[in-house]
């Protein structure tokens, strides 16, 4: 789960991070009555994606009224193609330098690392490899005071401003592991008058504990009816093109969407009933897919416990239960995958053993229909 910018700095605060006085408005009153109490502000729109400042989503301004007319410019608008609902007022500081720190888990290491560069900010990716710092963190031992000076070192920081960074990256690993965060990153984290203050938040917290996170904000990461079809337990993306795709299980799924590319197809969502999914919840998917308007749905089904001619008879009670006249092309492979087929093919709807000849029909039944084949389009 991604936690909005003000979210992860009121978080990281608790720890002991400096962040700037600031609020959270939805309205431009709100900011501009934000403004009165903190002077010249930063307007910073709340999406959860990286890289708003280049998107034009961190706005100055020195008055109420300008914090206002930012505020009404930045609400209700897109930046990074997500829409703004809230943005973040905070006090503008006056920024000597960028520096950048985070903590993120290393897959292959198996451990969080933390990652330091001296120069920081919009141009982060642009950074050459050699100048970033990365160290490893024992997750038995936590970040140790002499590595995070030791980190500050080989930033070029000396004095105070080396103190300062490392017991801001200790206060940060304490967020990262008590959080049980995936990413935490400041960046910029900003040199203001000799001292150090986290300019910017993000926060990535590992879903699977967040049965153990019960103080932490839930934050809607999705669509509404993302957010529906997951709290089902199905994986469902939105994607915008004409094709629904319905498969079981995380490869079968990224190939199906792959092949249909491939073929000049464009998949519109896809939902991801899981492995061992029972014929049941795949109905239940391909009702959800249905009812999402697409020109056809591709259904792309591996049976092994679950037999392909169950899949194909819960896939006929799903077709007549929602009374659908959308094309559906199903590919099933696997145990009785004959059966199956014929049993489709008998009623009436494209069914094929393999993947590519499914992909195919899928893909000429959504440009037929575009062009016409199955009348005016209502969408
Ligand atoms: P991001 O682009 O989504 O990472 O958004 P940031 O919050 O990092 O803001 C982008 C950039 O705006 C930062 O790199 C800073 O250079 C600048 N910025 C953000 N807050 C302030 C501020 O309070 N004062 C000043 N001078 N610049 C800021
Ligand atoms: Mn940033």
């Amino acid at each position: 789960m991604k936690l909005y910018e003000y979210m992860a700095k009121e978080l990281v605060a608790r720890y002991g991070v400096p962040v700037p006085r600031g609020r959270m408005a939805t309205a431009p009153e709100e900011a501009a009555s934000v403004c009165r109490e903190l002077g010249p502000v930063v307007v910073k729109a709340q999406v959860l994606a990286g890289g708003r400042g280049r998107a034009g989503g961190v706005q100055f301004a020195a008055t109420p009224e300008e914090a206002a007319a930012r505020a009404a410019r930045l609400l209700g608008s897109q930046v990074r193609g997500l829409p703004v609902d809230r943005v973040y007022v905070e006090e503008r500081l006056t920024i000597e330098r960028e520096l950048y720190l985070g903590f993120a888990v290393d897959a292959s290491l198996r451990r969080p690392l933390l990652i330091a560069s001296a120069v920081g900010g919009m141009g982060i990716e642009e950074v050459p490899e050699r100048d970033i710092v990365r160290e490893p963190v024992s997750v038995s031992w936590g970040l140790q005071l002499h590595q995070a000076r030791e980190v500050a070192r080989r930033l070029g920081l000396r004095g105070e401003p080396a103190r300062s960074f490392a017991d801001m990256a200790l206060a940060c690993y304490r967020a990262f592991a008590e959080l049980d965060a995936e990413i935490l990153e400041l960046n910029p984290l900003a040199v203001v008058q000799g001292r150090l203050v986290a300019a910017d938040a993000r926060l990535t917290v590992d879903d699977d504990a967040l049965f153990r996170q019960e103080g932490l904000p839930r934050v809607r990461e999705g669509t509404p009816l993302e957010e529906e079809v997951r709290s089902l337990g199905l994986s469902y993306v939105e994607l915008g093109g004409d094709i629904a795709v319905m498969a079981n299980g995380a490869g079968i799924t990224m190939a199906t969407l792959d092949v249909l590319e491939h073929l000049g197809g464009r998949p519109m969502n896809f939902l991801d009933v899981g492995g061992g999914a029972a014929a049941e919840s795949m109905a239940r998917a391909l009702e959800i897919l249905v009812r999402t308007g697409p020109r056809v749905v591709l259904v792309n089904i591996f049976g092994g416990i679950t037999r392909c001619d169950d899949v194909a008879r819960a896939i006929l009670q799903a077709r007549e239960a929602v009374g659908t006249d959308v094309p559906l092309v199903i590919r099933l492979t696997g145990t009785n995958e004959e059966e199956a087929v014929a049993l489709l093919r008998s009623a009436g709807l494209a069914a094929y053993r393999s993947m590519e000849e499914a992909a195919r029909a899928a893909v000429a039944t959504a440009v037929g229909a575009g062009e016409g084949g199955r009348g005016a389009d209502p969408r």
